[in-house]
């Protein structure tokens, strides 16, 4: 039997104008800003007048470390969500935008895959609403602003060789990720070196997403580090006087976009952080909008749990002071096979041992979640390869630690396929034996919270770090900003800092290699190892055979 590709299921969608998908939240056709016919911005005005309501239940999305066999997080949040809807809950879709740099590099969209996808996914995938552009807008007005104070005289007292404000764009470039600039004599300024991040790693970008709304966002703008001065005293962007344009270039790009998913129900897109020197969630003004009108919302954290869900509960629910009711931890037989230690090429045949080999992983990641005091269902994400005795060996292994796993089938089959999830997830989220609480105070000490988290989490031994790295945690804390959460940049690949260690693994330790402050976005950034901020693009980039069609559709996108 063969399948059609996500395009093409896509393509073949009956969108309902953007003004249906809102009547059914609520949202008046005033409040909604089309752009086009299937995408709109929710306005301000609305997200305050709901600001009463009670919050309907709110579900993560996680899943096991990712192998290249692929989870299909995105694919079972727009299927959950399209699951509740079947059984008459009212439930929206929370979901990150896409950057255009990995479209063109690796193939996959970030629509969610099969019968299970937000529409319109193309724009979705490509220039959306503009939201990422007005990000680099933003971000590169700081970084011309930031040269031209330097130009005119140099009021702050900035050390030139100090400047920590990059460049950023919205492409895998590697050809930027060192650069010197201000060349070719004085009416150009005074050379140095930087370099260029993704925009998707601005820490605008960061901002937007834990930002309350306007007011916020501008505050936190402002209170971005962008230099040192000689005395190694921080240069804020408030200095520069940034902050107020930059804000003004965001106002739209703050609003939520409205899009559906394909079964006609609503799917709020909007931001999209780093999941490694970032959070990795969808803004909290979706999050928080979706629950003021939504029985059920249905969001999604970067990479596995362990980076995740860690950060989803330790940063964002912490700051915009959220609890989730459920977690659904999402699980393939493929991926438990690859944890099994089975090759790629090898995971079509029937493999019952590499499955239970493979498993540990997923059961640690149940026991991390359910330390946070929520509850856990296992989604099985159902691809047409496994089998009856494989799906078992995985039921059978989650029941073993204390939890449920559920086969989806919405890839294949959309909401009919994961009514079972549906039923289960509300199950679980309406017993309300959710009690929430994050791993650790904000008052405990940076260098603890990070041990917390690699042992409690990592099921590491020890936290390696110079006297270096253990002075500038302690020097930021005399500085007021001891009460932060740490957000730790680590191989998504595995528990350990080794992208090859798969599975469960214990006694390593964790080495840190570099802190940053993200003053404005309100967290420490512990780097672990090789952390890439610009992508390069692979030999044959997808780049290369996407082009636009007789028909004027684009080929070779997914
Ligand atoms: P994640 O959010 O975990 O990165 P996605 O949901 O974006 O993963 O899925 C990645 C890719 O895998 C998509 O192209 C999607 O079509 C595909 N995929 C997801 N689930 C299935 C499935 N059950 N069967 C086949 N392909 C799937
Ligand atoms: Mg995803």
């Amino acid at each position: 039997m063969s399948y059609k590709s996500d395009i093409e299921i896509a393509r073949e969608a009956s969108k309902r104008p953007i003004q249906e998908i809102g009547e059914k939240l609520g949202i008046s056709s005033e409040h909604l800003l089309p752009y086009g016919h299937d995408k709109a911005k929710v306005s301000q005005d609305f997200i305050n007048s709901v600001q009463g309501n009670k919050n309907g239940k709110l579900i993560l999305v996680t899943a096991i470390n990712p192998t290249p066999a692929g989870e299909g997080k995105t694919t079972t949040t727009v299927g959950l969500g399209d699951g509740l809807n079947r059984i008459g809950k009212r439930a929206t879709v929370c979901i990150r935008e896409a950057s255009l740099g990995p479209n063109f590099g690796m193939k996959g969209g970030a629509a969610g895959g099969g019968y299970a996808q937000v529409v319109p996914m193309e724009d979705m995938n490509l220039h959306f609403t503009g939201d990422f552009h007005a990000i680099t807008s933003a971000h590169s007005l700081l970084s011309a602003m930031i040269d031209n104070h330097i130009y005119w005289g140099n009021e702050q007292d900035i050390d030139v060789r100090r400047v920590v404000w990059r460049r950023v764009v919205d492409m895998n470039d590697r050809a930027l990720r060192q650069i010197n600039v201000s060349l070719g004599g004085v009416a150009n300024g005074f050379p140095r070196e930087t370099g260029y991040d993704i925009t998707v790693a601005s820490e605008v970008m960061a901002i937007l997403c834990l930002a309350r709304d306007l007011k916020d966002l501008e505050d936190r703008l402002g209170s971005m580090i962008v230099a040192y001065r000689r005395d190694k005293t921080p240069v804020f962007c408030r200095d520069i006087k940034a902050e107020g344009a930059m804000t003004v270039l965001l106002k739209d790009a703050m609003q939520p976009n409205l899009v559906q998913t394909l079964e006609n129900n609503p799917a709020f897109v909007h931001g999209g952080p780093f999941a490694n020197i970032a959070h990795g969630c969808n803004s909290v003004i979706a999050t928080t909008t979706a629950l003021k009108i939504s029985d059920y919302v249905v969001t999604e954290a970067g990479f596995g749990a362990d980076l995740g869900a860690e950060k989803f509960m330790n940063i964002k629910c912490r700051k915009a002071g959220l609890a989730p009711d459920c977690v659904v931890i999402v699980a393939t037989v493929r991926a438990m096979k690859m944890n099994g230690g089975v090759a790629k090429a090898n995971l079509g045949a029937e493999n019952v041992e590499a499955v239970k080999k493979g498993c540990p992983n997923l059961g640690r990641h149940i026991e991390n979640v359910k330390s946070f005091g929520v509850p856990v269902v296992v989604a099985i994400n159902h691809f047409v390869t496994d089998t009856e005795a494989e799906i078992e060996a995985v039921k059978e292994y989650v029941a073993g630690h204390g939890a449920a796993a559920v086969l989806s089938r919405h890839w294949e089959l959309g909401s009919e396929g994961s009514e079972p999830l549906a039923r289960k997830v509300v199950e679980m989220a309406e017993a309300g034996n959710a009690n929430f609480g994050p791993l650790y105070p904000d008052d405990m000490p940076l260098f603890q919270k990070i041990e917390t988290i690699a042992k409690r989490i990592y099921r590491a031994d020890e936290v390696l770090a110079d006297q270096k790295i253990r002075d500038q945690l302690k020097s930021w804390e005399d500085q007021g900003y001891g009460n932060l959460p740490v957000c730790m940049a680590k191989t998504q690949y595995s528990f350990t800092t080794d992208p090859n260690r798969r599975g469960a693994p214990t006694g390593h330790s964790v080495p840190v290699r570099e802190v940053r402050l993200s003053a404005g976005a309100g967290f420490v950034v512990v780097v672990c190892g090789e952390i890439m901020t610009m992508p390069g693009l692979p030999s044959r980039p997808a780049a290369e055979t996407i082009r636009l069609n007789d028909a004027g559709q684009i080929e070779g996108l997914f």
